[in-house]
């Protein structure tokens, strides 16, 4: 057996440990490094780090559909893709302390009245909540550690020598560092880590697959005025493409009791959003990103971090409405953001380099198809998703093509949620199962599986 090391205790690490020790698989061969907390010590602001990642403290929307969240079924194809989400999504359910009130939506046709401004993309969603994602990684956590899984917390793995196995751990705390080697290292950063995993590719010049740019806004709006569109889908996503491969759409959708988060990548401000379970947080808002895939641009990355700089004002995002101001946090903190005017709202349409035009019409026709939106909204600047060149990786088991024992899984490869990134992690897990086991009749039959009774020295 091997020494499994995984960078990330998010998603795609979690949902892989846990396939792996359900098998049999020694957990005391497995070790999760990660740089945030346990889930009994992690902050509520903590968004991105720690315990379940940022899928932990997201809004648990599960999607349940290959063209939503990222790539699997290109891995994989469909079937096994959709098998890869039940087993994430049976996980949450699991570790959820009322499994029952994990309900799916699932619409089933596209209402008239948007028509014919948007599109609305159809798909399955299972709603877990942001309150109940603590206590399911309470739950989660205390199976690993029982399992045997080690977990270093507050460890920020700042190199790793995949010649020699060896990565190298900063323990920021104490600015104590140390090393750890590895048989098979999984590699699940997830965004917070998106800058170590492109210095990486950097410096061992990682084959990659070009990808486009995804950057928009996040737009929030009382609730009221969407209610039609969300009694049909909770997570709705408007959807339009143009002839110039430009496409938008809503994307993330959150209401009843929904905040919009600050994301920190690089140094800069971004925004996100979540939604609470429970009365006492309901704020009877709705918010989403209203996301642009632009495909074509030279150095998509590049391009995307300069707009996102861009775009910044005293260490923070931008804010902008015809009547509204920022609202609060879950925490009830205002949300950070410069407010700015609609003259200086130019300034953020030359960033975009003519793109903005596309988001400026999206609200227009969006103010024609719920007509009591008027001027009640506002957006959060920029919202963005960096697709961060994606490794080139064998499509049977995620690794790299020059190191075969180093997987990349989540949103450090190619995953955009939580189904994905779990279900790469499992995927990864299955491939590593496979090289001790034989699968007979769905089951596993596992060289450990003769080991009883004896103590054993892993
Ligand atoms: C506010 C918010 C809301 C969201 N809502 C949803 C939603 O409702 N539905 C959905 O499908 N997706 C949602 N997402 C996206 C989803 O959370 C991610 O796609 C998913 O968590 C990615 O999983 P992952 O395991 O790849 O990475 P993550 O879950 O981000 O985990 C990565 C882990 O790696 C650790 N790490 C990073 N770098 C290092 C390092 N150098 N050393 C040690 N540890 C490191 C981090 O601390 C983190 O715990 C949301 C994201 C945010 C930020």
């Amino acid at each position: 057996m091997e020494k499994i090391v995984i960078v990330g205790a998010g998603v795609a690490g979690v949902n892989a440990a846990t396939k792996l020790v359900d098998n049999g698989y020694p957990g005391e061969l497995i070790t999760i490094i990660d740089m945030g907390k346990d889930p009994y010590n992690r902050k509520p602001s903590e968004v991105m780090e720690g315990f379940l990642g940022a899928g932990g403290w997201s809004d648990g929307k599960l999607t349940y559909h290959t063209a939503i969240g990222g790539q699997m079924s290109k891995y994989c194809g469909e079937d096994k893709a959709m098998e890869l989400f039940d087993q994430v999504i049976t996980n949450f359910k699991r570790f959820h302390p009322k499994p029952e009130e994990v309900q799916c939506s699932d619409p089933q046709s596209e209402p008239d009245f948007i028509k014919p401004y948007f599109g609305l993309r159809l798909f399955p969603v299972w709603h877990v909540g942001t309150d109940y994602l603590h206590e399911i990684g309470k739950n989660w956590y205390d199976y690993l550690v029982s399992k045997g899984v080690k977990f270093e917390w507050e460890a920020k793995v700042t190199s790793i020598d995949f010649k020699n196995n060896i990565g190298t751990v900063i323990v920021p705390q104490s600015d104590l560092t140390h090393t750890f080697e590895y048989d098979r290292l999984m590699f699940a950063v997830g965004k917070s880590g998106i800058d170590f995993g492109k210095q990486l590719a950097d410096d061992y010049n990682f084959p990659t697959e070009p990808k486009p740019v995804q950057i928009g806004v996040r737009f929030e709006a009382p609730q009221k005025h969407f209610q039609k569109l969300i009694d049909i889908s909770y997570d709705f996503k408007l959807y339009r493409k143009f002839d110039n491969g430009v496409s938008l759409r809503s994307f993330c959708t959150n209401n009843n009791a929904a905040y919009v988060a600050v994301e920190e990548t690089y140094g800069d401000h971004s925004y996100n959003g979540h939604a609470k379970k429970g009365e006492k947080h309901r704020n009877n808002m709705t918010n989403f990103g209203i996301l642009m895939e632009i495909p074509g641009i030279e150095e998509p990355f590049k391009w995307s971090r300069d707009l996102v700089k861009k775009v910044q004002k005293d260490a923070t995002g931008l804010y902008y409405s015809p009547s509204r101001r920022p609202s609060s946090t879950s925490e009830g903190d205002t949300v950070s953001a410069v407010s700015i005017n609609a003259q200086q709202m130019d300034e953020v349409r030359e960033a975009f380099q003519g793109y903005y035009s596309y988001i400026d019409d999206f609200i227009e026709d969006m103010k024609k198809v719920f007509p009591t939106l008027a001027h009640d909204w506002g957006v959060y600047i920029p919202e963005v998703k960096y697709l961060s060149p994606e490794p080139l990786v064998d499509y049977k088991n995620l690794a790299l093509a020059q190191f075969d024992n180093v997987h990349f899984v989540g949103d450090a490869l190619s995953a955009r949620g939580i189904t994905v990134s779990g279900a790469q992690g499992t995927y990864v897990a299955e491939y590593i199962l496979e090289r001790f086991c034989t699968v007979e009749n769905g089951s596993y039959i596992c060289e450990w599986d003769n080991i009883h009774g004896d103590v054993v020295n892993w």
